[in-house]
């Protein structure tokens, strides 16, 4: 028996961004591992590289140079095809905006991400259903994302990311856009979802009220990691 895999493991992982003859960099040759397990908040100010972290691990861009292990495999150097197929299988995803399509029921927003990965008609929608079920939203299952509040479509967003049955979660600000009592609904989902079902949970935010529920706190400046502590450690502000 080896030791465990890391889920992400990242060495010297730098991002430029080039517009015109501008460029910024974005994150500074960064080294992170996240092992199963972890529910890690990235913290820090603003333009100070968080999201674009996201956008990486999460296989949504490239870098610029570094490596990146997932589950063990270099991803790095896979096809644009291959990136797709690990994202849709082993990741999910939650943003601060839900992105949930308009005009579509909670539950057909849900059934999506199945679609792709080409699970049958019957099945697709009984998952669907109880990972409805699982963030509590069964009463408003045939509802369009306009008739619900803010907390149940990032909800419907959460019980779409778990459909795959992801090893992790990336959530970028995912309580950005909601009031304090939904936020803490949503908070309390993730801690539910990383205890009860061992979810890898990898999420930026930057409210100490948010981040409080991690355990583990990462912040970032600059593009660089400023500290990396247990969150009983982490003095929040
Ligand atoms: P954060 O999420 O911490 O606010 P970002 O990762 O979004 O920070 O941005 C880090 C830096 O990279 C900022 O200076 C930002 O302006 C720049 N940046 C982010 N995305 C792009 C992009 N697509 N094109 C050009 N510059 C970008
Ligand atoms: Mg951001």
């Amino acid at each position: 028996m080896g030791a465990e895999t890391p889920v992400v493991r990242v060495e010297q992982l730098t991002k430029i961004y080039e517009i015109g003859d501008q460029r910024v960099l974005a994150l500074d040759r960064i080294d992170l591992t996240l092992m199963p397990g972890e529910f890690v908040a990235v913290m820090g100010p603003s333009g100070s590289g968080k999201s674009t972290l996201m956008h990486l691990v999460g296989l949504l861009d490239r870098p610029t140079s570094g490596k990146y292990f997932l589950e063990g495999r270099d991803v790095a150097g896979l096809s644009s095809d291959e990136q797709a197929d690990v994202r849709s299988r082993r990741l999910g995803f939650v943003f601060q905006s839900y992105n949930l399509l308009a005009r579509t029921t909670a539950v057909e927003n849900v059934e999506l991400p199945m679609i792709y990965a080409g699970v049958p008609d019957a099945e697709r929608r009984r998952r669907a259903l109880e990972a409805l079920d699982e963030v509590d939203l069964t009463h408003v299952v045939d509802h369009q994302p306009s008739q619900l509040s803010g907390g149940q479509q990032q909800r419907v967003a959460i019980a779409r990311a778990l459909v795959n049955n992801p090893s992790m979660i990336l959530a970028d600000e995912p309580t950005g856009a909601l009031d304090t009592k939904s936020s803490q609904d949503v908070m309390n989902l993730f801690r539910e979802l990383n205890e009860k079902r061992g979810i890898t949970i990898f999420l930026v935010t930057h409210e100490p009220d948010v981040a409080k529920n991690a355990k583990r706190i990462v912040t970032f400046r600059d593009g660089h990691i400023v500290s990396d502590v247990a969150a009983s450690e982490a003095v929040l502000r």
